[in-house]
C-alpha cells in the first residue's frame, strides 16, 4: 500500500463560534482534534496554513448582500439566521477561515503540494447558499474547494506546477463533489446546479428530515443538467442499502463524469447512534465509503481528493470517523476502527430510491 502525503487545515478560531448546548457547538472539533492527536495521526499530517477567504473570495459564490450580513450581524454581537443557524461575535471570522481551509486544501492539491487534503473545519458550509445560510452553516465551504480546484488556485498558494497550469489553460478542471453527509446537500446544490464542470453527489435520509430537497429528478438546469445526482435514502437504510448505491450509481457516476478531483462533504450524522436522523451507518459502513472514494480518486483523478468536514453530532462517532477517514487518505486502509459496531435494528432493506436514481441517470439499464 503506497502512502501518500496529506495535508489538514484547521484554525483554533473555529472553536470561538460556540452557543452552549447547541448540537453544532465546539466540542464536535475539538473532540476530532483530540481523537487525531492522542492516535498519533495528526503528527502524520502535514499543516497547512489557514488565512480567511476575504470578503471579494467570499463574493465569488454568495451575494455582497449576505456576505455583509453575516459580517454585521457578528459584529454586532451575534443573532440567528434562522431557528437553527445563530451567530456569535466571532462567527464571521471562523465562517471566513473555514472557507479559506477548504479553498486552501484544494488549492494545495490541484498544485501537487500534497496528494490529499482534509479541511477540519466548523461551522460547516453544505446548507449555504448564494444568499443566504441555513441549518448550522454560514458560508459553502466545501463549494469554495471545488471553486478553487475548478477556477484556479490563488496567487497566494504558491505554485501550480507546469502542467497543472498547462492543463488548467486548455481546460476546465472537473471536480465531483460526493456529500455523504446524512442531510442533502441543498446550498451545494443550488450553487452547481447549472455548472457542468462540477458534479454534485449526495446521498441523505430522504422523507421528513430537514431540508426535505434531494429527490432522484432533482438533476441539475441548463449545461449542468445531469450533473446533479441525487440518491435518496430511506430512514433505517444502513451500511448495505449504501454499499449498494455506492456500485450502483457513485462509481458509474464517477467514471462517466471523469472528475480531475474527488471532493468529499464529510457529515459522519449518517451514523446510528447520530441524534439527528434515522438512516443507521455503522463506523465500519462510513470507512467503507471512504475507502470507495478513495479507490475512485486513484482510478480518475491521480489520487487528488479534498475532504471538507460537515455534519455529525455524536462525539465519539465523529472522532472515529475522521480518524478513520484520515487513515484511508494515507493509504492506511486496514485500520477501521469501530467499538461501537453494527446498527441494533434490522437495517431496511428498500432499495426502490436506488432503482429510481438508475433510471433517470442512465446507470444499468
Ligand atoms: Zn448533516
Amino acid at each position: 500500500m503506497t502512502m501518500r502525503t496529506v495535508g489538514y487545515a484547521w484554525h483554533s478560531r473555529f472553536y470561538d463560534h460556540h452557543v452552549e448546548g447547541h448540537p453544532e457547538h465546539a466540542g464536535r472539533l475539538r473532540a476530532v482534534m483530540e481523537r487525531l492527536t492522542e492516535s498519533g495521526e495528526l503528527s502524520k499530517l502535514h499543516a497547512l496554513g489557514v488565512g480567511p477567504a476575504t470578503f471579494d473570495e467570499l463574493c465569488e459564490l454568495h451575494t455582497p448582500d449576505y456576505v455583509t450580513r453575516v459580517h454585521s450581524i457578528s459584529e454586532h454581537g451575534g443573532g440567528t439566521l434562522d431557528g437553527d443557524t445563530y451567530l456569535v461575535r466571532e462567527s464571521f471570522e471562523a465562517a471566513a477561515l473555514a472557507a479559506g481551509a477548504a479553498m486552501r486544501c484544494a488549492s494545495a492539491v490541484m498544485s501537487n503540494n500534497v496528494q490529499r487534503a482534509i479541511a477540519l473545519v466548523r461551522p460547516p458550509g453544505h446548507h449555504a447558499f448564494a444568499d443566504h445560510g441555513e441549518g448550522f452553516c454560514l458560508f459553502n465551504n466545501v463549494a469554495f474547494a471545488a471553486h478553487i480546484a475548478t477556477d484556479g488556485v490563488r496567487s497566494s498558494d504558491v505554485m501550480w506546477s507546469a502542467s497543472a497550469r498547462r492543463s488548467h489553460a486548455q481546460q476546465r478542471p472537473r471536480a465531483m463533489i460526493v456529500d455523504f453527509d446524512v442531510h442533502h446537500g441543498n446550498g451545494t446544490q443550488s450553487i452547481f446546479e447549472d455548472d457542468p464542470s462540477v458534479l454534485f453527489l449526495s446521498l441523505h435520509q430522504f422523507g421528513r428530515i430537514y431540508p426535505g430537497s434531494g429527490g432522484a429528478e432533482e438533476m441539475g438546469h441548463g449545461a449542468g443538467r445531469g450533473a446533479t445526482i441525487n440518491v435518496p435514502m430511506p430512514a433505517g437504510a444502513g451500511d448495505a442499502l449504501y454499499a449498494r448505491a455506492f456500485d450502483e450509481i457513485v462509481a458509474p457516476a464517477a467514471r462517466r463524469f471523469a472528475p480531475d478531483v474527488m471532493i468529499v462533504s464529510a457529515g459522519f450524522d449518517g451514523h446510528w447512534r447520530d441524534p439527528l436522523a434515522q438512516v443507521q451507518l455503522s463506523l465500519h459502513g462510513q470507512t467503507h465509503m471512504v475507502q470507495s472514494l478513495s479507490a475512485l480518486s486513484d482510478e480518475l483523478c491521480g489520487g487528488r481528493m479534498v475532504c471538507v468536514l460537515e455534519g455529525g453530532y455524536d462525539l465519539e462517532v465523529l472522532s472515529l470517523g475522521v480518524l478513520n477517514m484520515v487513515r484511508v487518505l494515507r493509504g492506511v486502509d486496514d485500520e477501521c476502527e469501530d467499538p461501537l459496531g453494527p446498527a441494533p435494528r434490522p437495517e431496511s432493506k428498500d432499495g426502490r430510491w436506488i432503482d429510481a436514481v438508475r433510471r433517470v441517470h442512465g446507470f444499468g439499464g
